[in-house]
């Protein structure tokens, strides 16, 4: 079994979701008392969120890479960002390490395009939904067409993630909001909605929306799993 290297703490509130998950899929596969091997470098989620709120992205890149670089020293054999928002640098990371980074994007269309969706909605921070670096992947690598929610919309999703989620805050009446603005994103033409963000799986499951979700947290683990196993 090859060694997955994780960077999470972003929040942690996910990064345990993935731990759980990665654990579940390698027992799913080997049985028995068979778990991942894994490392994990897990930030401090409140100093990575001021750095993002100042528009430090460089900054934020020097700490990936040096995250992702002592992953790799430590024996990791794949890297894994559990966060869409910080794949706004993941060639730039993958540019100063040698192992493969298992980028989300690219795990979420796979599933897209096998359920043979062309046109999606995307759920994320403000940063996932309004920056090119997710959108453009999927359709300029992918094919996949990418609605996002109006701007107030985008704001009330972003504030959720930030103040709620990855605080471990579930709270109905949020899940209401994300209803309707998943709502208003079928009735634009979205065959399908990608939940662009590692926590909004806390929130919203494939149970609650009439067309095919898309949880990056479990497609991502999955996908960890299936290059440890081969
Ligand atoms: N975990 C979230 C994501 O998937 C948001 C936290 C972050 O800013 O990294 O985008």
């Amino acid at each position: 079994m090859k060694t997955i290297g994780l960077i999470g703490g972003m929040s942690w509130e996910s990064t345990s979701e993935y731990y759980r998950l990665i654990n579940q899929y390698v027992k799913e596969r080997l049985g028995g008392l068979h778990s991942a091997i894994c490392l994990l470098y897990s930030f401090d989620f409140a100093e990575i969120e001021r750095l993002q709120t100042q528009d430090e992205w460089g900054v934020l890149t020097d700490r990936m890479i040096a995250a992702a670089t002592t992953l790799e020293k430590g024996g990791a054999d794949c890297l894994v960002i559990c966060t869409n928002t910080m794949h706004i640098m993941a060639d730039s990371v993958q540019e100063n390490i040698t192992i493969p980074l298992l980028h989300i994007v690219d795990a979420a269309a796979e599933n897209v395009n096998k359920n043979g969706l062309k046109v999606v909605g995307l759920l994320g921070t403000r940063f996932t939904m309004e920056r090119d670096f997710y959108k453009d992947r999927l359709k300029q690598k992918h094919g996949i067409d990418v609605l996002v929610p109006e701007r107030e919309d985008r704001y009330t999703i972003n504030a959720a993630i930030y103040d709620e989620l990855c605080q471990g805050v579930i709270r109905k009446t949020t899940k209401q909001k994300f209803f309707r603005i998943i709502e208003a994103l079928i009735t634009k033409g979205a065959e399908g909605i990608v939940l662009g963000c590692t926590e909004i799986p806390l929130l919203i499951q494939q149970k609650d929306v009439s067309v095919p979700v898309f949880d990056t947290t479990t497609i991502h683990a999955r996908k960890a799993v299936e290059f440890a196993l081969g």
